[in-house]
């Protein structure tokens, strides 16, 4: 059997997208369906790919082109080159993929010195008839014969100048023919050929050309843009379609609809339209079109026609329709219908109305809706119709738009927030000691560091928007100055940034506020019905837990403790902790942070009740609490300075006595005040110095500081349980787990385990309850996942902290990995995916399957989670379910996409294809 290269409206199959194009899919659907389509066929994709492979048409196709065009001559009982009743076609592309504007489209082809007396004739308007002459050949041209728009466009405005005339609609016949005859010309002269007066030729032309955009810059750079590859959309069907006029009059007009309002999603006639013209005027501006409301005024017979139209469309379809239509002399042709395309909030409110009218399941519902377009519902955005330049570029590392004055510490951040002020915290790049001021600011920008440094993570966690890097920003934090070209802006300007693009721009740009719908949350609420696994938060403090829960964590799956002791009023505390020298001095540092660990996690304990929550015992190496040693250095030198000032002072009072107008600080600060405070710089010096590691990240962290400081450990111990008690004591229903972080055997858990045992004894006895908590263990490092059947003896759980176990699975570091050569590995193909934003299922995620089922053979029971920061990606999300996890946990803003991405999983679990 020879291949069928093209399929009549009639009977191509409306589903298969894949040959026959979206557009041309969807056009034999609504022509079967009973639509009123114009007669036309389409050229398979296959054909275009033949085309493109060998260079040169199938030798055969031709002819069946010619038999379909009879097929359309007794349609429409018009003839292609006819010279009283002619057909004229449009030549339109389409692929599997919708690519608007991408490839090229010709209109009215089929016109030629003979045809074009004959629509005259026929249709008594030559001015008309000339109008669609004058398209024609410049469409070709372009198209088909390459040559540049502006040639054409030069002879156009010269004549409408020289008549005078602003609007192309008030070109007159005599105009118009006189345009169309300078076009032809310049065909001549660009392609040292007529015009091709031969239809078939023109078609044949067309066809090649329409094939030929398939490989056009503008379509390939949409497809590496848009991710969009072979298996998803190869090759582009061309359409021929019998021409209808929205420019024969004013009982004529063309139109672009959506079946709901793609901005809001309300059920409404949505759309706008042109009266006497022809379609591409719709879309190119060239006239300012009508809301499609005025047409119920200006044609009502026919807006009821586009009402039934509508609602074919999307009872048929059970999907919101993006269609166009054109008007000629009172009836009505349906040229194209797709899926619309809509932002966030309206998919959203769709998907609830579509099912609450009975038009779709929930399970179409929630599957309709990608999870990471929510994104847009859960921070702020930029006002849609701002259009400030932005002064300068940075990586978008953490969604949403903000605007507040700039600040270059983390101490006036601090302050100025306190006092209510809006503040967006500039630094060359960020530590863990800026931490308060991230609390304090609405946004966060640096001029160095990736999307993946400290300050995109951590905004990240805390849903505030972060422009990172922005390399052309110079931030002076000593002058309090940001310099980007000639431009400074000081300490206290106003800036807007937008994390979602990486966008800065001078001053405020109105910022809308995300919004938690209740669709939203009638959604997500069909979403938890349906997933199987769970969705936790990380949250650290009772804030970032009640937040977590208003996105409807089921639980917190990490507490980072370490966390708690950055903030200002505690990090002196730690500081003392840590340099102390001996396990008395360090029990009487702990005793002071003892109450202030217990109080936090008892407010953390009751944001989520009756919701489990996971605290991770102490994990950071802990020089990482001090600050540098550079920065001591620096401090030391200052201070002998200052005391060298005091004596300065002394002397001066000495000799002078005391004088009136002496500064007043100055009475306040002894020497024996800056001693101390030396004393305790070069303490911390010395201990930063002790404590210098070559790879701190696999030195001496995790349990590794609880195996060597076991009374730190106990104070969190203590604090965790008896804050448990505190909240049972008062009626709050609660579910503490203790993690236990980086363990490589079962013999540190036994340890831990036997301290948590005897302050489990104590706290029960003093407070006369039974506590009810779990015992855990984090997974993140590959010994941990060999010994996994040793340390389910003890552990009660485990939670995948997939950072470091990627980490140690590729053996990078992260940051290293991400500034260096993670970039080019992924460009060129390398490796696929950033194994630290998406969970790397061939490797990483092989050892969690191989834990997991040795963790079930010793405990059939044991819960297992992941929290890296892969545990909020969709893709992980699937991937984790389809390992039977219980649970993920990612950081607030993303729970709203982790509920919806649960959803998805179970919904297609058995399309899932585990590659090995
Ligand atoms: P795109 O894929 O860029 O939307 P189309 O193939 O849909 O391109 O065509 C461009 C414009 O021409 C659209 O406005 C369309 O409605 C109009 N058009 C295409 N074919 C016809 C036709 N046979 N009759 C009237 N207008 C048409
Ligand atoms: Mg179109
Ligand atoms: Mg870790």
């Amino acid at each position: 059997m020879t291949t069928q290269y093209s399929y009549s409206y009639h009977k191509g199959d409306g589903k298969n997208k894949a040959l026959l194009g979206g557009k041309g899919a969807n056009l034999c659907e609504m022509t079967q369906i009973g639509l009123n389509v114009p007669p036309g066929f389409v050229i398979t994709t296959e054909t275009c790919i033949k085309y493109l492979d060998q260079g040169k048409l199938p030798h055969d196709l031709l002819d069946e082109v010619r038999l379909q065009i009879k097929e359309i001559e007794q349609q429409s009982g018009k003839q292609f080159g006819g010279t009283t009743d002619p057909l004229l076609v449009s030549v339109r592309s389409g692929s599997a993929i919708s690519m608007p504007g991408m490839m090229d489209t010709i209109l009215n082809l089929g016109l030629n010195k003979q045809t074009l007396n004959g629509l005259i004739e026929l249709t008594g308007d030559s001015r008309f008839a000339y109008d669609a002459y004058r398209r024609f050949i410049q469409l070709f041209g372009k198209v088909a014969l390459d040559i540049d728009d502006e040639k054409f466009d030069v002879h156009f405005d010269k004549i409408k100048r020289q008549a005078g005339i602003k609007a192309d609609v008030a070109l007159s016949s005599d105009q118009l023919k006189e345009i169309s005859e300078l076009f032809l010309k310049v065909v001549h002269e660009e392609t040292g050929h007529s015009f091709p007066e031969d239809v078939y030729e023109q078609l044949e032309l067309s066809i090649k050309a329409v094939f030929d955009s398939w490989k056009g810059k503008r379509a390939v750079d949409y497809r590496r843009e848009f991710n969009i590859t072979a298996d998803m959309a190869s090759g582009t069907a061309v359409n021929i379609v019998t021409m209808v006029f929205g420019n024969m009059g004013d009982d004529c007009a063309t139109g672009v609809g959506f079946t709901r309002n793609p901005g809001t999603g309300v059920n409404e006639m949505y759309g706008e339209y042109l009266v006497n013209a022809q379609g591409e005027d719709v879309v190119a501006g060239i006239r300012t079109p009508k809301p499609v409301s005025e047409l119920a005024d200006e044609m009502p017979n026919l807006y009821q026609q586009l009402v039934v139209l509508r609602n074919t469309l999307e009872t048929h379809y059970k999907e919101v329709q993006d269609y166009e239509y054109t008007i000629e002399r009172g009836i009505l042709y349906c040229l194209q219908t797709r899926n619309g395309k809509m932002n966030a909030a309206a998919m959203v409110r769709t998907s609830v109305e579509m099912v609450n009218e009975g038009l779709i399941s929930k399970e179409a519902a929630l599957l309709r809706i990608d999870p990471e377009l929510l994104e847009q519902l859960l921070h702020p955005q930029l006002a849609p119709n701002h259009n400030n330049p932005s002064l300068a570029q940075g990586l978008p590392a953490s969604p949403g738009a903000a605007c507040g004055k700039c600040v270059f510490d983390a101490d006036t951040a601090e302050r100025l927030g306190h006092l209510g002020q809006d503040i967006i915290l500039l630094r060359e790049e960020t530590k863990p000691e800026d931490i308060h001021g991230f609390f304090a600011a609405q946004g966060i920008l640096t001029s160095r560091g990736g999307k993946t440094s400290h300050a995109a993570v951590v905004a990240r966690g805390m849903g505030k928007a972060c422009v990172a890097g922005a390399e052309d920003i110079a931030i002076d934090v000593k002058m309090r100055l940001a310099i980007v070209g000639n431009i400074h802006i000081r300490e206290g300007d106003v800036i807007t940034i937008d994390g979602s693009t990486g966008d800065i721009y001078l001053g405020r740009i109105p910022t809308i506020e995300p919004s938690f719908s209740e669709e939203l949350q009638v959604l997500l609420g069909w979403a938890d019905e349906i997933a199987e696994i769970k969705v936790h938060a990380n949250a650290d403090t009772p804030d970032g837990a009640k937040q977590a829960a208003s996105y409807g964590a089921a639980g917190i799956g990490l507490c980072r403790t370490e966390r708690m002791f950055n903030a200002s009023d505690r990090l002196p505390l730690v500081i003392d902790m840590i340099i102390c020298d001996n396990v008395e001095d360090r029990e009487i540092a702990l005793a002071k942070l003892f109450p202030i660990q217990r109080d936090d996690f008892q407010q953390l304990f009751a944001a989520m009740s009756p919701n489990p929550v996971t605290v991770r015992l102490l994990d950071p190496p802990m020089h990482e609490f001090l600050p540098s040693e550079h920065q001591l250095i620096e401090e030391i030198e200052a201070l002998h300075e200052y005391e060298k000032i005091i004596l300065g002072q002394k002397v001066t009072l000495e000799t002078l006595g005391t004088h009136e107008s002496l500064p007043a600080p100055f009475n306040h600060l002894n020497d024996e005040v800056i001693n101390e405070a030396i004393t305790k710089k070069q303490l911390m010096l010395k201990k930063v110095r002790e404590l210098y590691e070559v790879n701190p990240m696999l030195g001496h962290r995790g349990v590794r500081l609880g195996m060597s400081y076991p009374e730190i450990y106990r104070m969190q111990i203590r604090s965790i349980l008896e804050a448990a008690a505190l909240c049972v004591k008062k009626g709050i229903s609660v579910q503490p787990e203790i993690m236990v972080p980086q363990v490589i055997t079962s013999q540190e858990l036994k340890k831990v385990k036997a301290i948590v045992d005897q302050i489990q004894q104590e706290v029960e006895s003093n407070y006369e309850i039974e506590l009810d908590f779990k015992f855990g263990s984090m997974v993140e490092t590959v010994r941990a996942c060999t010994r996994a059947g040793d340390l389910a003896e003890y552990a009660q759980f485990f939670s995948f902290g997939t950072n470091d176990l990627t980490q140690a699975t590729f053996s990078f570091s992260r940051e290293d990995a991400e500034n260096k050569f993670l970039p080019l590995y992924n460009e060129s193909g390398l490796l696929q995916d950033n194994p630290f934003e998406i969970l790397d299922v061939k490797g990483v995620g092989k050892l969690m399957k191989m834990t997991a089922d040795l963790a079930h053979q010793t405990r059939p029971d044991i819960r297992i989670g992941i929290c890296g920061e892969q545990g909020g990606h969709p893709q992980s999300i699937r991937f984790c379910h389809h390992i039977k996890l219980n649970y993920v946990s990612c950081s607030a803003p993303r729970i709203p996409i982790a509920r919806l991405a649960a959803a998805h999983a179970k919904l297609l679990e058995n399309e899932y294809i585990l590659e090995s």
